[in-house]
């Protein structure tokens, strides 16, 4: 019998995780991966600490090798990048970078893991050197050049997101001077508001200097830059980095039927299946469906990249099982602080017509008898009729920063207010208090 073929294009979280599982568990598949640049299964999220000088090289944020995924007998096809794909013919073409020729590469099953990409303003003189993105390594190294080069002095974050507030780290870490510049009233914008100030006085804290409400409207250089404009004045700058959010890479796919949300990412429903017949999708490039709101949702992540990605590849060896969604739960390191957020904030939940309320309270890492206890904010947000948690927002040390994951399986599980506060936690002074934060904020939800 003619064996049949896999093919994914993509080959970071998604795609190498749905090519690996789908060879581990149907070893008779030939899976064929392409992938556009010169890397795959790299952890972007390690960039911004290779970028603080944590790591020596980018690349030491590769977990896989493409020579270790063709062991598993996956082929990994480099600086191959699909222009369309023809759904009648189960076909897509091709192109080979290195040899500039094009190729049509039949499949019987295809996983599209095609990531999203940086937002990129069309501003004057946003192609001079030293303005970037950070997305992939070649992009960390060039950021790297920069960093290393004790001539430049002046670092311009453009977005105040996790990525920007993660590279404050790194260019503090190498003793540059920092301003923060973005539109909205407050960094971590999809925080409620005390959070988000909060972290805007944790980057001032470490002399970054903040330009909220601020408009960049182009930049300036001579080759390389040295200004940039906003609508308000003119900063020196010698490396500008813009994290402005991202789109799907899914505009080689625009006239093949395949369903997608407003923003170009792909439809896709529990096991990853698009509309149309043996094509997935996957990670950043593809909806999630998110459990509080109960629908679809785009919410790009390297944690859901990889559960999409995994799942795909099992349905396609024929083991499906369905993925229940995510609950929306992201977490940022803001100089010494932890900013995190699952489930809904309160102003998702007041644009989702939710009757809801809100507890903010003050707790402590662990008890005060045991060195080293130290304080943390956590807020539940609660459904004012059901008391069911819909949401919770933490600020504190890193020690407390795993309290969100006992938060994240309350409301993955539906539980009330009411039962977090008498579930059975774990205490001894080192760990917690008697009641742990998490509690003294359940007891407190009126
Ligand atoms: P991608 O990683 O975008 O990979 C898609 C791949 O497809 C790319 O390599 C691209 O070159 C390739 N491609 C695109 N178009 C084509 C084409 N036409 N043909 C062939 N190949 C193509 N997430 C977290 O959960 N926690 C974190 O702490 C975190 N930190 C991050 C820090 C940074 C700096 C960045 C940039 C991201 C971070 N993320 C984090 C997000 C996480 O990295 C992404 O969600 C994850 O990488 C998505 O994986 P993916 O495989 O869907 O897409």
């Amino acid at each position: 019998m003619k064996k049949q073929t896999l093919v994914v294009i993509g080959g970071v979280a998604a795609g190498m995780s749905a090519a690996a599982k789908a060879k581990r568990e149907n070893p008779d598949l030939l899976v064929k991966v392409y992938e556009r640049g010169q890397h795959v299964a790299y952890g972007q999220c390690g960039l911004p600490y290779y970028l603080a000088g944590y790591l020596d090289q980018a690349d030491e944020t590769v977990v896989r090798t493409p020579q270790a995924f063709r062991e598993q007998g996956v082929e990994v096809n480099l600086f191959h990048e699909a222009l369309s794909l023809d759904p009648a013919a189960k076909t897509v073409k091709i192109q080979n970078r290195l040899k500039a020729v094009v190729e049509t590469v039949a499949y019987d099953f295809l996983v599209i893991a095609t990531g999203a990409d940086p937002v990129t303003p069309k501003l004057p003189g946003i192609h001079l050197k030293g303005v970037s993105s950070l997305k992939t390594i070649p992009d960390a190294e060039t950021i790297n050049r920069f960093l290393v080069d004790s001539s430049v002095e002046q670092v311009v974050l453009v977005g105040g997101g996790y990525i920007n507030a993660e590279m404050a780290e790194a260019a503090i870490a190498r003793g540059k001077k920092l301003r923060l510049i973005q539109r909205p009233s407050q960094v971590l914008n999809h925080m409620d508001e005390p959070f988000g100030k909060a972290a805007g006085l944790e980057l001032e804290k470490h002399g970054i200097l903040l330009h909220l409400r601020e408009t960049v409207e182009s930049l300036e250089g001579d080759g390389r830059v040295n200004t940039v404009i906003t609508d308000q004045s003119r900063y020196p700058a010698d490396l500008v980095i813009f994290a402005l959010g991202i789109r799907p890479n899914t505009d080689w796919l625009k006239s093949s039927g395949l369903s997608m949300m407003q923003n170009g990412a792909i439809r896709v429903n529990a096991y990853g299946r698009t509309n149309l017949d043996h094509i997935y999708a996957a990670g950043d490039c593809a909806s999630v469906y998110h459990r509080v709101m109960k629908k679809e949702t785009y919410l790009p992540l390297g944690t859901t990249a990889n559960k999409q990605g995994r799942l795909a590849g099992a349905a396609i060896a024929g083991n499906p099982q369905p993925f229940g969604g995510i609950v929306g739960t992201s977490i940022v390191k803001v100089m010494d602080k932890t900013f995190g957020k699952t489930g809904l904030s309160a102003k998702e939940a007041q644009a989702e017509g939710l009757s809801f309320k809100t507890v903010t309270v003050n707790g402590h890492t662990h008890a005060g008898s045991y060195p080293g206890s130290k304080e943390m904010t956590l807020q539940l947000v609660y459904e004012s009729y059901t008391r069911r948690l819909l949401g919770a927002q933490l600020m504190g040390p890193v020690e407390g920063a795993k309290r969100l994951d006992v938060l994240t399986l309350a409301i993955h599980n539906e539980m009330t207010v009411d039962d977090l506060a008498l579930s059975d936690l774990s205490y001894a002074p080192p760990y917690a208090t008697v009641w742990d934060v998490v509690q003294v904020a359940a007891n407190a939800a009126k």
